[in-house]
């Protein structure tokens, strides 16, 4: 919960026009005042006996969206819970016929466009074609100014913090800095993707919520 006045009043202002840029680029955009706001949105939005396929994204897990969903009647696809290398392809590849696909983003620009990194692709290929339904869950602190500001949000705040996570050694783990990286296994932003368009109606939807989630 950001507690400064003056923050959260300028989020709603960036927050409004994110989803002005939404609107015209086939996107619904939706505010959420605060993370238990966004999953009730949510749920409303996911009938009960839905699947659901997960993207990797440290904002659903914050949010406690998958527990939410286990308590409930909805099928869940997660490859990062299964061990089994022949299980994980397996679901994996299961979440491209799931009803919807949940994740987050890396960055949003205030014009919405939506940037996302992925190393081996099963997160963003099955946002680019898969499920009927992409659901983005994304906080405040993804707003960029632009593409460019996007890509440099993603190399300074997105993927150190993921590389250390994930005990990655690239030269953004080890120092901060990206170094530009391309090694088998450890980097994390071999895909950078920005979706400026979504051509099927009512596909892609965004609840943007007034906090700092994720990175
Ligand atoms: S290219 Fe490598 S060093 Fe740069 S941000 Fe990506 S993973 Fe980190």
């Amino acid at each position: 919960m950001i507690k400064n006045e003056n923050m959260r009043k300028a989020n709603k202002i960036r927050i409004e026009t994110v989803i002005k840029g939404l609107e015209k680029r086939g996107i619904k955009g939706y505010y959420a005042e605060d993370g238990e706001e966004a999953l009730r949105m949510l749920l409303e939005m996911m009938p009960e006996g839905s699947s659901v396929g997960r993207g990797g994204s440290m904002t659903l897990n914050e949010l406690g969206v998958f527990e939410e969903l286990h308590k409930r009647n909805y099928t869940c696809y997660e490859p990062h819970s299964e061990k089994d290398p022949d299980r994980i392809i397996e679901v994996r590849r299961a979440i491209f016929s799931a009803d919807f696909m949940l994740t987050s983003a890396n960055a949003i620009t205030l014009d919405g466009e939506i940037i996302n990194i992925d190393g081996t692709g099963n997160r963003l290929a099955p946002i680019i074609y898969g499920p009927d339904k992409v659901i983005f869950i994304v906080g405040a602190n993804k707003i960029a100014a632009d593409v460019h500001d996007a890509y440099k949000r993603v190399r300074c705040d997105a993927c150190p913090p993921n590389c250390v996570r994930l005990g990655k050694k690239t030269p953004c783990a080890i120092t901060g800095k990206c170094g530009d990286c391309m090694s088998p296994g450890n980097t994390v932003c071999c895909n950078l993707n920005t979706t400026r368009y979504n051509s099927i109606p009512d596909r892609m939807h965004v609840i943007l919520i007034n906090d700092n989630l994720g990175f």
